[in-house]
């Protein structure tokens, strides 16, 4: 018995569960090699004592091996909540493995690939965070700064709360101030003003995949499929917002998508939620009006086996920055409880 027998997953089956998504590049042949990979990932995997977490925007033969899949929260959560395992490989994104570190530091997490950073992250330091909150106490002696989970260990540190796209509202309304420093993501900043009667100051930082869906792209497809459903995620800019028939973080898109009696729907937000979906449920129609993060696609089957036989690479940081970046992320979950 091969690997990939012991782990039943062939690769005809593996190509017949992804033909669904029509991609070309799932052929026989790559199948059959993702196949066996995916079952030396699974050897390795109980080996090592690890646990695979995935983000949703994730490639589809990644959500073969993971363990849980899902958004920014979920996946602190489970982060947190892993027990029984000595490794996370973490497939997504470096402040998401930071995370998982942050609220997680008896386990080893390992990212499969250095380079899958993220602009948005890119865009505030810890020290310049620190700057502009000291200039901004001086005009709001009451300022809270709440710091979106997309951002690096260094902010959180300076935040006194985190939050996800599925939460930031909540926070934002429930924390204990008038005057909100809100960082780094300028659009879900002004979608945080829309619902809330706090004074939200925001920072210039964006998603670069979210922020370059323009409304034409959403209405030419609106129109031409009428009863669409549009689900729009809040990193998108505003005038697409105003398009969306919900506003959804990616977890709450694929509860929606299963709970709606509609079974047409216009996902906006990065394509691999979309492969998601459509690998979840086959019986509805999901049309794109999404983009690529090209950090996101970094991380692949081999990296991550790779990272499984090598232990690599080890999310590792200062313990005081440790400490003040779960003491935010801890007040993120006692507020969205
Ligand atoms: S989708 Fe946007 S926010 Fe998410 S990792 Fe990619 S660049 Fe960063």
């Amino acid at each position: 018995m091969n690997a990939a027998q012991e782990y039943e997953l062939t690769g005809p089956a593996l190509r017949e569960k992804l033909a669904v998504l029509g991609q070309t590049d799932y052929t026989l042949e790559a199948c059959e090699q993702y196949a066996d990979t995916i079952a030396e990932i699974k050897r390795l995997k109980a080996a090592r004592r690890a646990v695979i977490l995935a983000h949703n925007y994730q490639r589809p033969e990644i959500f073969e091996v993971a363990d849980f899949v899902g958004d920014s929260l979920e996946l602190a959560r489970n982060a947190r909540d892993v027990k029984n395992a000595d490794v996370i490989v973490f497939c997504g994104v470096h402040f998401m493995a930071e995370t998982a570190k942050i609220l997680n530091p008896e386990r080893m997490v390992l990212l499969p690939d250095l380079r899958a950073g993220c602009t948005l992250a890119d865009s505030i330091t810890g020290e310049a965070l620190a700057e502009r909150k000291a200039e901004l106490k001086k005009v709001y002696r009451d300022l809270r700064v709440v710091s979106y989970v997309n951002c690096t260990a260094d902010v959180k540190a300076e935040s006194d709360a985190c939050c996800t796209s599925a939460n930031a509202v909540k926070i934002i309304n429930r924390i204990d101030s008038d005057n909100v420093l809100f960082v780094p993501d300028q659009n879900l900043a002004a979608y945080v003003q829309s619902e809330s009667t706090k004074n939200i100051i925001s920072w210039e930082g964006n998603c670069y995949v979210h922020h370059q869906i323009t409304p034409a792209e959403v209405d030419k497809v609106k129109r031409a499929i009428p009863g669409i459903k549009v689900l729009v995620h809040p990193e998108c800019r505003r005038d697409v917002l105003e398009l969306a028939d919900a506003v959804l973080s990616t977890s709450a898109m694929v509860r929606y998508a299963k709970e709606s009696a509609a079974d047409k729907f216009l996902v906006v937000t990065e394509c691999g939620l979309s492969d998601r979906l459509l690998m979840e449920i086959p019986e509805k129609h999901f049309y794109k009006a999404c983009k690529l993060c090209r950090f996101m696609k970094m991380i692949t089957l081999e990296g991550a086996l790779d990272s499984l036989r090598y232990l690599r690479y080890e999310i590792e940081m200062p313990e005081e920055v440790r400490v003040k970046a779960k003491r935010a992320l801890e007040r993120m979950l006692e507020l969205s409880a």
